[in-house]
Formats: structure tokens, C-alpha cells, sequence
């Protein structure tokens, strides 16, 4: 086997995916990326474009734009992550606003645009030594991923995640709305007909409702080196 593997991160919303990502990433010294941040990009795109708000979606525009899109994702020194910029704009902190959150499903579930996403997604894969979260990385993306997991978590858990992040940024939100928010995505995720969010056959399922970052992370290293041994 290749030295270095791919391993594909998928569940709903909030189950610190990409906390537990990049921190996998690191410690093998791999290419963390946040596909979440790929779609949140386009909806912002889509946002300031006006293509797409609570009330419309003009599909056709947002599809004839998709040309207009170029994605790119920058290492920040400082944070020791991966930003992602938007027509060479750094938008790391715009995409993650309740606002974009609310609109990205929609926008998600046109098939243009994962068409789009997932081709520059398998083109940062291709060498492997990548950990790649998302909602269809071990079915669509990656289907042959060396190491798929599938995280879950109670929606409370989730949102109370969720909702300490927003107030950590000074954003001025509700628990209710953010509960309604993730519960809404999953919904959407998870029906949409192009790449719904399942469980891929062969994931490691790993509800961390009750688990802390030390324990995932440890036991998602001792899957990360079964796959040497
Ligand atoms: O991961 P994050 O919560 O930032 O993802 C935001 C949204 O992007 C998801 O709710 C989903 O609609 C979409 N998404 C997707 N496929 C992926 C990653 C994210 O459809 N691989």
C-alpha cells in the first residue's frame, strides 16, 4: 500500500468533523480540506450575486456563473489551517456566518455545482495523504478511500456546538435557530437526490455525543495505523 492513505470524514452537521480532521492531519502530516467550505464559497458567491436567498433560488444563474467561481485554499501560518478564498478573496470567516449556513443546502443539492466541487475535491486527492471531510467523500468523492468514518451526535449536542462557536465569534445568535439550522441541513442533506448524505457500506460509524477529542482522536489513530501494520 501507498504510504500515505486517504481517509474520507462524512456525517451530519457540527459533529466536529473537521476539528478531528485537521487534528488527524497534522499528526501524519497530510492535506487537510474542508469541502464544507468548498459549497459555503459557492452559496456566498451565489449570496452576493443575488442567485440565491431565504425566499429564491435562480439555479440557471447560479449554474451559467459556475465559470465565474475559482476556489482556492491558502495556508495561514498564524492559525496553522487552510483558509479558503473566493476569487482570490479570503472569505474563511464570511462563509461560516448563520447566514451562509441557512442558504447552502440549497445550493448543495444542484447537481451542477457538485459536479464542479467534486472534480477539484478528487484533484486534491490524487497523490492520497488526504483527509477530506464532508457529506459524500467515502460514496462520491472518494469512493475507494483506504479509511472512511461516519460521525453522528445527538442534534442537541450538535447545535450546542454549533451555537458556542458563533457566540466564540461575537455573532449574535439563538440556540433555537441554530438547533432549527443543523436539523433543517441534515434534512436537506440527507434527501437531496445528487449524492445524499449516507452512511458509505464500508464506514466506521462513531456517535461522539458522549466522546471527547482525546478519545476520537486516539481511536481514530489506531485505525489510521492498522491500515500500516
Ligand atoms: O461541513 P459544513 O457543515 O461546513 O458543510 C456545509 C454544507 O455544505 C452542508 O450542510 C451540505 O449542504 C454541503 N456539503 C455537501 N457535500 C460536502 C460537504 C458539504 O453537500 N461534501
Amino acid at each position: 500500500m501507498n504510504n500515505k492513505i486517504t481517509i474520507a470524514i462524512d456525517g451530519f452537521s457540527s459533529t466536529g468533523k473537521s476539528t478531528i480532521a485537521k487534528l488527524i492531519a497534522n499528526k501524519y502530516n497530510y492535506i487537510y480540506v474542508d469541502s464544507g467550505a468548498m459549497y459555503r464559497a459557492v452559496t456566498l458567491f451565489a449570496k452576493n450575486n443575488n442567485f440565491v436567498s431565504k425566499a429564491f433560488l435562480n439555479i440557471e444563474e447560479l449554474v451559467n456563473n459556475l465559470e465565474n467561481i475559482t476556489l482556492s485554499f491558502n495556508f495561514n501560518k498564524e492559525f496553522g489551517f487552510a483558509e479558503m478564498f473566493l476569487n482570490g478573496v479570503n472569505v474563511e470567516n464570511e462563509i461560516r456566518t448563520l447566514e451562509v449556513s441557512q442558504l447552502v443546502s440549497k445550493v448543495a443539492a444542484i447537481s451542477e455545482v457538485r459536479k464542479k466541487l467534486v472534480a477539484e475535491q478528487q484533484k486534491m486527492g490524487v497523490n492520497g495523504g488526504v483527509v477530506m471531510d464532508g457529506r459524500d467523500i467515502g460514496t462520491v468523492v472518494f469512493p475507494k478511500a483506504d479509511l472512511k468514518l461516519f460521525m453522528t451526535a445527538s442534534a442537541d449536542k450538535r447545535a450546542t456546538r454549533r451555537y458556542k462557536e458563533l457566540l466564540d465569534r461575537g455573532d449574535n445568535v439563538s440556540f433555537d435557530e441554530i438547533l432549527f439550522n443543523v436539523q433543517e441541513r441534515d434534512r436537506i442533506d440527507s434527501t437531496r437526490k445528487d449524492s445524499p448524505l449516507i452512511k458509505a457500506d464500508d464506514a466506521i460509524e462513531f456517535d461522539n455525543s458522549d466522546m471527547g477529542i482525546t478519545e476520537q482522536f486516539d481511536r481514530i489513530c489506531a485505525l489510521v495505523d492498522r491500515k500500516f501494520s
